[in-house]
């Protein structure tokens, strides 16, 4: 059954009233067991000028951590992985990231993050930093958006932001076959942000991030160039009895409204297929645990 149609926001607030029973069963068994699902959201860009799909205002970033200080967890991916390690997660937890590295992140959302002692994880691929150069797609999009600079990062990551790696020049590595070019971006930009920042990089995120630009000769590179654990991007959860190593991660630039909705606990997110495992009989596993 294909139970990932869209809904509009009308539909989705009936879905939400209709599927709480459900939603708060899951909960009281999970609350119990101590063995709930862990969410990694991702952001690319909070601003509120040139909006484009990758986007979020500011109003709505702050409202997005408004809602999540009130009802999780907000933990580090470090914390994540801990609790996966140990099976056990006795509240409804959450990790930030954000992925590609654009400028105008320092000018609201990175500060309100370290005000309000939120831990977040920023992924960064490199060249861009290095050169200074927008994107290719922002280019293309008449919308030329600057990078961070090697100088923010530094800062950043001297505020306590965790400093990640996404490649250095955001190419789909699911199509890179060659072992010289995985290096350079997977060993290259951990190195790269390395030496700008003065502390071990320990996460990787793939660009796009779906399981068709995931393949294991990267995750092989991954694990031998001592990162901690990478990040996938196909809206998936964290289960208690995955290998943490793979970090699993939610959108979080939509709506409130959906991001709310995927995050109560959402079965149709729940129970969404994943390649290399059963989602479904993973449910199941922890709510009779
Ligand atoms: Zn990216």
């Amino acid at each position: 059954m294909d139970l990932s149609f869209p809904l509009n926001e009308g539909l989705l607030s009936l879905y939400r009233t209709v599927t709480l029973p459900g939603r708060e069963l899951l909960r009281w068994r999970w609350r119990r067991s101590q063995r709930f699902p862990l969410a990694i959201l991702f952001y690319h860009r909070v601003a509120d000028r040139h909006a484009n799909p990758w986007t979020i205002s500011t109003a709505d970033f702050a409202r997005h951590l408004d809602w999540l200080e009130t009802h999780f967890d907000i933990v580090s991916l470090e914390e994540v992985q801990q609790r996966i390690r140990r099976g056990i997660c006795p509240r409804p937890t959450v990790a930030i990231t954000f992925d590609d590295g654009y400028a105008e992140n320092c000018d609201f959302a990175l500060p309100e993050l370290i005000r309000r002692q939120i831990p977040a994880t920023y992924f960064v691929a490199t060249d861009f930093v290095a050169h200074g150069r927008p994107f290719p797609h922002d280019v293309a999009a008449g919308q030329p958006l600057p990078p961070n600079t090697i100088e923010q990062l530094r800062e950043l990551s001297d505020s306590g932001i965790t400093i990640g790696a996404h490649t250095r020049s955001h190419c789909d590595l699911g199509k890179v076959g060659d072992g010289k070019r995985l290096d350079r971006e997977i060993v290259g930009s951990k190195e790269d942000l390395e030496q700008w920042i003065g502390r071990a990089v320990q996460y990787f995120a793939f660009p796009y991030g779906r399981p068709a630009n995931v393949s294991q000769a990267a995750i092989d590179r991954i694990r031998s160039a001592g990162y901690a654990g990478f990040c996938s991007a196909f809206g998936a959860w964290n289960w208690l009895d995955a290998d943490p190593f793979h970090l699993r991660r939610i959108h979080g630039d939509p709506g409130l409204e959906r991001l709310k909705n995927w995050l109560t606990f959402d079965p149709r997110k729940l129970w969404q297929a994943e390649p290399d495992c059963g989602n479904r009989s993973r449910l199941l596993a922890g709510v009779a645990s």
